[in-house]
Parts: C-alpha cells; sequence; structure tokens
C-alpha cells in the first residue's frame, strides 16, 4: 500500500494551516508566478518537526522565507512549499547576543539590537526578507555578512530530526551557504557588541537612507539578480578586480532590454523588475538573455543569485 501523505492521512493533526493548490507567485517580492500544489504554515518547531517525521522522503519539499529572493515559475511547486512566518518570529536579546527564529524579519532583529544599543547587526536592516532566508543566503550588505556576526544555528533535518549547528558545519561564503538543501533553519544567535543606543540607531537610520537612495525598494523586485563575478573570474576576462555585476550589464546594453514586463531597475541596473504585468517566465528569460549579452560583450558569465523555483509552462 503507497504511503499517505500526512495531508491525506489527516491534516487535523497539525495545527499549522494547510493550503491547495495556493496561490504562491503573489507573495513573492515579484507578485507573480505559479501555485505550490500545497503550502504549510506550520505553527510550532513541534507541528514542522511532526510534519516532516511523516511526510515522504521522496516527494519535493521547498521552504521559504519572505520570498524577497526567488522567482516563482509559471508552472508552478510541485510537492509541499513551507513557509515559516510569525510563529517563528521571535527575538531575544541576551546581552550582547540575539536570538531569533527564521520567521523573524531581517528589518525587525536590527530594530530589536538597536533598541538594546547592540551594534554590529545594523547590517541586517537594508536586507529584505526573514532570518531563514539571510542564513541560506548567507546575506550581507555594506561590508557585514551573516557569516560575521553569526554564533550558530538550529535547523530541522529533512527527517524531522533537531540540528544544531555551528558556523563550520555551515560553510558560508558568498551568498551560500553548503547546508544540506532541504534542512530548515529554525532560528540562530548573533553575536554584535554592547554600544551606545544613539549611536546604533543613528547608524540604522544611515542604512535605510542610504537603501531607498540606491535601490528600488518600493518596486516588485529580487534583489541583486547576478551574484558579483569572483576575483578569479574577473582576472580571467581581464577586467577590473572592482568590477560588479550591474557594470557588466549596463555594458551589454540591459539599460534598453525589456521582455514582456520585465525590465532592469534605472536605479541599480542588477535590480530586475516586475514593471506591472510581467510572468515569471518574462523575468527570467530577461535574466536568461542577460547573461547571454554579458558573456558576448565581455566573456563573463553572470550566475544568477535570485533563486528561481518550481517548473516552467
Ligand atoms: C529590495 C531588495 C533588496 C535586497 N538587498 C539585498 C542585500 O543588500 N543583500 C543581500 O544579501 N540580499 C538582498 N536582497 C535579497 C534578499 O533580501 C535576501 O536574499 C534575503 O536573505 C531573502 O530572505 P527571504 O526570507 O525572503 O528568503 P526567500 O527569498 O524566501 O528564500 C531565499 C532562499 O532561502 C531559502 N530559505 C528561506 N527560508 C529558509 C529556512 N527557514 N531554512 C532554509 N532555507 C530557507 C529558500 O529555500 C531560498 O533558497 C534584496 C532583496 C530585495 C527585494
Amino acid at each position: 500500500m503507497p504511503i499517505k501523505k500526512p495531508y491525506e492521512i489527516d491534516i487535523y493533526q497539525f495545527d499549522g494551516e494547510f493550503t491547495k493548490n495556493a496561490p504562491l507567485g503573489k507573495r513573492s517580492w515579484f507578485r507573480c508566478g505559479g501555485n505550490a500544489d500545497i503550502l504549510f504554515e506550520p505553527d510550532s518547531q513541534d507541528d514542522l518537526a511532526l510534519f516532516l517525521k511523516y511526510y515522504p522522503a521522496d516527494e519535493p519539499l521547498t521552504v521559504l522565507g519572505s520570498m524577497a529572493n526567488v522567482i516563482v515559475r509559471d508552472g508552478g511547486v510541485r510537492g509541499c512549499v513551507i513557509q515559516l512566518g510569525k510563529p517563528f518570529a521571535e527575538i531575544q536579546v541576551m546581552g550582547a547576543k540575539i536570538l531569533a527564529g527564521a520567521g523573524a524579519l531581517n528589518g525587525s532583529v536590527a530594530a530589536a539590537a538597536a533598541k538594546a544599543g547592540i551594534g554590529g547587526l545594523e547590517f541586517l536592516s537594508g536586507i529584505p526578507g526573514t532570518i531563514g532566508g539571510a542564513l541560506r543566503m548567507n546575506a550581507g550588505a555594506y561590508g557585514t555578512e551573516v557569516k560575521d556576526v553569526l554564533i550558530g544555528a538550529m535547523a530541522l533535518a529533512r527527517d524531522g530530526g533537531f540540528l544544531p549547528l555551528m558556523p563550520e558545519d555551515m560553510k558560508m561564503s558568498y551568498r551560500r551557504c553548503d547546508l544540506q538543501e532541504e534542512a530548515i533553519f529554525i532560528g540562530a544567535v548573533f553575536q554584535g557588541k554592547i554600544e551606545d543606543k544613539a549611536e546604533v540607531k543613528k547608524r540604522l537610520k544611515e542604512i535605510k537612507a542610504m537603501r531607498r537612495k540606491t535601490q528600488p525598494i518600493s518596486e516588485k523586485t529580487g534583489g541583486s539578480t547576478f551574484a558579483n563575478p569572483s576575483l578569479e573570474v574577473l582576472k580571467k576576462a581581464g577586467l577590473d578586480k572592482g568590477t560588479k555585476a550591474w557594470q557588466l550589464v549596463e555594458r551589454a546594453g540591459g539599460r534598453e532590454l525589456q521582455i514582456g514586463g520585465a525590465r532592469m531597475s534605472d536605479k541599480h541596473l542588477n535590480f530586475m523588475i516586475n514593471t506591472g504585468k510581467a510572468t515569471a517566465t518574462d523575468l527570467e528569460n530577461l535574466g536568461d538573455e542577460l547573461i547571454k549579452r554579458v558573456l558576448d560583450d565581455s566573456g563573463v558569465e553572470l550566475q544568477w543569485e535570485i533563486r528561481r523555483i518550481g517548473e516552467k509552462l
């Protein structure tokens, strides 16, 4: 007899919410894309662990935070998508350390640190998203990355088992964390330093103002489309070591290119935007076309930083 999926067994044994054929793309920052077969929003760590324990190992599983870094393809996402929200958003101040749940928003963590006079976590205020997404992406801004302030993290393995993690277990590098793809972060502890509250709050304000000035934060976007090329790649292509992805996009004519409703932002040429009616296909085609053009123009093969999930139509 085939093993039943948990939501076929008895969804009422879980406290969290299940939605079939959930309009996932609409939840993303790009506000487009397909549906999830099943969306599960667990109510607690135990709820999530129980679900994982029963969810068949060969069924597709995707975990998401606030969806600030994903394109949901128009064909939708098979299997179950887990989205961590408020029940995982606890933030606790412990001296100069901050414990944050994976569903806590980066901005709320930065604000809680500032309120307690803890410096060093202000960079988080410039990065939309949750702590879970920030851990997975080793998110960073203004010279600091998550790995620089991380003391440890907690995750659940695919089978629901608890994984206490030290930074060295996670092998974090530029916008990467090498923890098994299906493990789900549930929280982390960050190290800050006790500082003058007013100073920390001032830096927080400066970061917010800088973001407004340099990034299209009120657009439907997903942050940096491409990772900045490594020094090695730039050297091989004979380019200056400080060359950024946006400069390569500009050189290759990316400012003028529009596919359907997708184009690059005038404010920041590495930020792709949905101008109104873009499909996920438009967005992905624009990114792929830019990768081709940049390769022809400068010999650098840009790599997507935005995660693309689900199936093409
Ligand atoms: C306007 C704008 C500005 C941005 N600026 C920056 C910036 O300066 N620096 C920067 O680094 N990023 C930036 N980004 C990108 C984005 O904010 C980060 O990548 C952020 O960490 C994504 O978090 P999220 O919760 O939205 O994750 P999602 O987009 O939902 O997911 C991103 C990835 O993380 C995984 N993930 C999410 N939650 C978990 C979890 N609990 N456990 C395991 N895996 C998980 C997902 O599977 C996916 O692979 C920007 C985005 C926008 C829209």
